[in-house]
């Protein structure tokens, strides 16, 4: 086998978490008293996730890791404004990381909120940065929920490789940029590239 980039490692160890989660068999690593020793003086996480502030879906459990691993941005929605795109490129500038996951998931409460607005309004923040997806999907068959998450995570990926930290480290392959969707039930994390999916 060919030897893996950066980015395809992480994403491998990831998939790996995550397929433990899945399965009920996880080793849920670095979280005994002695990783907080080890990592006390510095953090060297493997990828930085960007995903929603939902209470379902923390990353450190859905992939299987822990204390110094994922450096996490959370925001409802996974909606990404000045202050969490900053987040992000710290994380990979300074941290040298090869990897930004954005996270979506089903059921997101912050989609919901845009496609069907209680009294008052959708928080109007969010409903800015959501309505493009949900005008880009209008007359798209299937679920319109998952197709408006799904088109916003695709949007919060460009808008991130067109950073103007970020652009130059993706134009140089030093750091990948990709979405994934989260399945509630099951546990599974979607998109994630792999040996199996065929990693591009
Ligand atoms: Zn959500």
């Amino acid at each position: 086998m060919d030897q893996l980039k950066a980015w395809e490692q992480v994403c491998l160890e990831l998939r790996e978490g995550n397929a433990r989660f899945v399965a009920g068999t996880m080793l849920h690593p670095h979280q005994a008293p002695p990783r907080r020793q080890e990592i006390a003086a510095g953090q060297s996480p493997r990828a930085v996730v960007v995903t929603c502030a939902d209470s379902r879906l923390s990353p450190e459990i859905i992939f299987d890791a822990g204390l110094g691993d994922l450096f996490v941005v959370r925001t409802a929605g996974a909606v990404i404004g000045d202050v969490s795109r900053e987040s992000v490129e710290l994380a990979v500038t300074s941290l040298r990381l090869p990897l930004a996951l954005i996270l979506g998931h089903e059921g997101c409460a912050a989609v919901r909120t845009v496609l069907d607005p209680p009294p008052g309004g959708a928080p109007e923040h969010l409903a800015a940065h959501l309505w493009p997806a949900v005008e880009a999907v209008r007359d798209w068959p299937g679920d319109l929920w998952e197709n408006v998450t799904k088109v916003h995570l695709q949007r919060t990926v460009a808008a991130l490789e067109t950073s103007t930290r970020l652009a130059p480290l993706v134009r140089d392959g030093r750091v990948k940029i990709i979405p994934a969707y989260y399945r509630l039930a099951s546990g599974r994390v979607e998109g994630l590239p792999g040996p199996a999916a065929g990693a591009g």
